[in-house]
């Protein structure tokens, strides 16, 4: 009989590295390819913001549309189906007759249940999953899920010391598509309830798809060779060049972990093998993690106690959380990188760990708000990198002091950018702006006894 696959792109918008298409080709006599986007996802949800915004529909919009130009550009197409995976794949498999749909194994429960309803809907499909977002495959580490150590440690060591990333999926060369399907465009953001004025102004920090991902890993290794001095620069906030700058493309597998490791493994033959170069792997080993020990825990890491069934007094007062989402806490160092979240999609991993440490532990409002809100608006939203840091932040993690943070990392022009209230203050009225007269930039929520030392230190060094 004669095998006519469907290569269902979700999380893996990419040819290079991609499984199902090499399985998928290899496997059946024809294919045809699409992409669903979940109309569910941009929802309002009760926290009264979508749960994911503008900037990620554009991101994504860009990634999907450059697989599309990929695909056509061998000789394929791309179908994209605009409410749910739940609607198209069936109509899909009985307009042209498919027998067996290929995808990437998901990992989270939303994206399982919706795999679950679709099986349920074609109950004569053969489905074909692989595993592809992490460094390390889920069959190679030399635990089993449900063991998954507790600390990143105990999982790190015995995986660098047992494993090897498996090799990457070379694009084949000749695929058999099936003939005449034509692409679909990308829907339009007012189907989804966006403004269209508001879209064509919105910017994400970097441009989606796999060629951009491609690009960009070219561009801090070999081109620039900023990689060599990852190690130092990785805290900072400002700009595109202190980080990598591929965790959106990994978000929606523009790009592969296994893409990112091989090429950092021909830098260090090439040109420099140092500190840098172990961190950078050592960041996708701790995104491994998070994910394997996401999938231990389940759906614990989205609830408010978490994993670890903890009570904590939360105050959850609506207003301070506006002001956290909007960027008007008073503190600069938090706003500055919550307006930057909000106007790029983007916040580096420094302005990260502050602002929820920010939320949790001064503002005492429930983690998961939080977790909700950055969701919401980062490009590079993935479930259990997300889930997880913000889980720590709340319960495993020492408390973060923003004002020290600021000096600390010498944040003044970055904070300068992004509060334009703030533009023309000098290096230490723009880190603690509320001991001095400035009217334009707003109070703020509190100023703790325990930040005394830090704003000490900021005023003896204009001294
Ligand atoms: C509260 C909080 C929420 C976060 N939410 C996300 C998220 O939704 N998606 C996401 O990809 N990262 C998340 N991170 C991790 C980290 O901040 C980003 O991965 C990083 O800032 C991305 O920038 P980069 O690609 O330049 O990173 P680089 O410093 O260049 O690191 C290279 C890659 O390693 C991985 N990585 C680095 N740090 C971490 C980390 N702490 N945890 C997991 N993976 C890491 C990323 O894939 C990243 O692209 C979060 C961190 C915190 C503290």
């Amino acid at each position: 009989m004669k095998k006519r696959g469907l290569i269902w792109f979700k999380n893996d918008l990419r040819l290079h590295d991609n499984e199902s298409l090499v399985k998928a080709n290899e496997e059946c006599d024809d294919l045809i390819c699409c992409y669903c986007v979940e109309k569910s996802s941009f929802e309002i949800l009760e926290l009264n913001f979508r749960k994911a915004d503008l900037m990620r529909f554009k991101f994504l919009q860009q990634s999907v549309v450059d697989l599309r130009n990929n695909l056509e550009s061998i000789g394929g197409h791309l179908v994209i189906g605009k409410v749910s995976a739940v609607n198209t794949l069936p109509e899909l498999v009985k307009l042209y007759g498919i027998t067996d749909i290929y995808a990437e194994e998901e990992y989270a429960s939303e994206e399982l249940e919706l795999i679950k309803k679709i099986k349920n809907l074609l109950p004569n499909i053969k489905f074909h999953f692989f595993w592809g977002k992490t460094l390390y495959h889920k069959n190679d580490i030399p635990f089993e899920i449900k063991r998954i150590p507790l600390t990143s440690k105990a999982y790190r060591i015995p995986v660098a010391k047992q494993t090897e990333p498996r090799k990457t999926f070379e694009i084949p060369d000749k695929i058999n598509f099936v003939k005449n399907v034509e692409s679909k465009n990308f829907p339009s953001c007012e189907f989804y309830g966006f403004n269209k004025k508001n879209y064509e102004k919105a910017t994400p920090f970097v441009d989606g798809g796999e060629t951009a991902a491609l690009e960009r890993l070219e561009y801090y290794t070999f081109k620039s060779e900023l990689l060599t001095g990852y190690r130092w620069s990785r805290n900072l906030s400002d700009g595109l060049d202190y980080s990598s700058k591929l965790s959106p493309y990994l978000a929606l597998g523009c790009i592969s972990a296994r893409e990112i490791f091989y090429k950092v493994k021909s830098y260090e033959a090439k040109i420099k093998k140092n500190q840098s170069t172990w961190w950078l792997v050592f960041e996708l080993v701790w995104r491994d993690y998070f994910t394997f020990k996401g999938l231990r825990m389940g759906n614990s890491i989205f609830q408010t106690k978490g994993y670890r069934n903890k009570d904590v007094v939360w105050e959850n007062d609506p207003s301070k959380f506006e002001r956290w989402c909007e960027g008007t806490t008073g503190i600069p160092f938090v706003d500055a990188h919550m307006r930057q979240l909000n106007q790029t999609g983007y916040m580096s991993n420094r302005g990260r760990v502050n602002c929820s440490s920010y939320l949790v532990h001064d503002l005492k409002v429930d983690w998961t708000w939080g977790a909700a809100y950055f969701e919401s608006k980062l490009i590079d939203y993935d479930v259990s990198s997300n889930w997880m840091n913000w889980h720590m932040q709340a319960f495993e993690i020492w408390y973060t002091n923003p004002v020290n943070q600021s000096n600390k990392y010498k944040a003044q022009n970055f904070i300068r950018k992004w509060i334009p209230e703030l533009s023309d203050k000098d290096d230490t009225k723009v880190l603690i702006p509320w001991t001095y007269e400035i009217p334009k930039y707003v109070k703020p929520i509190e100023v703790y006894d325990k930040w005394a030392r830090a704003i000490n230190l900021i005023k003896k060094q204009e001294a």
